[in-house]
């Protein structure tokens, strides 16, 4: 079978709508596909429905922002039930904070003199989500940057100038609203987060005691060494493996839906849970 469960639409920061995205992940021969929009649930039933039509599996997702030690990590939500209210209030919390962050990034870029960036952004999102990848955007379009991967360089990370600090939900939280949600909690692409060894060993020591069971070993994001190092990982804390895209848009060349390795063999993939 071929598994995707991670993947973006315009319901947070990606390019396609849930009906899109769906159709192209069967195009492409996804099987079983995970919508884990960040922060949100807004696409879920668009993409059920589509995926119902096109006659594949869809698995109920979500990418929740987690301030861990000062840093931002990803916590993917994957085959829970939506309507659980603590879910619910937590994506609530989550999105009130985005949405004042948005305002002190586009306070910030003013101060850069780069004037407009709130409305801008917010010209590319379709849903009720502003992201750094909607500023992105804008700032590419408005000419201050050439690509995507650039602009995050030059405006949109540490110690640049639309740079905002995160304080987003704990880990803790995170976790229990997608497991109080009947979900199953999963570190999302691991190896991007610049942790020495011991300090990942320490956040999945963590997610483990927070009742998080799984842990991204293929992504969109991992190279093969990353691959066979979080495969370490999964079985040294006895987690189930997850593989994902981590899919945005058809015009990012680098990540494509659903292309994904086979799971290496000492791993129990995490879709034995579903
Ligand atoms: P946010 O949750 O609003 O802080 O935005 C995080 C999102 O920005 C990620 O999910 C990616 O979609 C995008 N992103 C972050 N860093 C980069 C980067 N260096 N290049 C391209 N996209 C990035
Ligand atoms: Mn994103
Ligand atoms: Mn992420
Ligand atoms: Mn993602």
């Amino acid at each position: 079978m071929q598994f995707d469960l991670h993947t973006h639409s315009t319901a947070s920061d990606g390019r396609l709508a849930p009906a899109e995205l769906v159709a192209r992940a069967a195009q492409a021969g996804v099987e079983v596909l995970a919508l884990t929009d960040h922060d949100g649930i807004d696409g879920l039933s668009e993409a059920h429905q589509s995926a119902q039509n096109a006659g594949i599996s869809f698995i109920n997702g979500i990418e929740l922002s987690v301030t861990w030690n000062s840093r931002t990590i990803h916590i993917v939500g994957l085959n829970f039930s939506p309507d659980y209210a603590p879910l619910q209030s937590g994506i609530q919390y989550l999105r009130d904070f985005r949405q004042q962050r948005a305002q002190e990034i586009a306070k910030k870029l003013e101060l850069a003199g780069i004037s407009g960036a709130y409305a801008g952004a917010q010209a590319f999102s379709s849903g009720n989500m502003l992201g750094r990848m909607h500023f992105a955007n804008f700032l590419v379009s408005a000419g201050h940057a050439k690509n995507i991967r650039s602009v995050f360089k030059k405006f949109l990370v540490s110690n640049k100038p639309g740079h905002v600090s995160g304080a987003w939900a704990s880990l803790d939280d995170a976790v229990a609203w997608i497991t109080g949600a009947g979900g199953i909690a999963v570190i999302a692409h691991p190896a991007r987060y610049k942790l020495t060894r011991t300090k990942l060993r320490r956040l999945i020591k963590d997610f483990v005691a927070a009742g998080g069971q799984a842990i991204e070993v293929l992504s969109g994001r991992h190279n093969i060494n990353e691959i066979k190092t979080m495969a370490c990982h999964a079985n040294d804390f006895d987690l189930y493996a997850s593989a994902g895209s981590d899919f945005h848009d058809p015009d990012f060349p680098w990540i494509k839906l659903g292309k994904l390795a086979e799971l290496p063999a000492s791993c129990k993939p995490v879709w034995d849970l579903f």
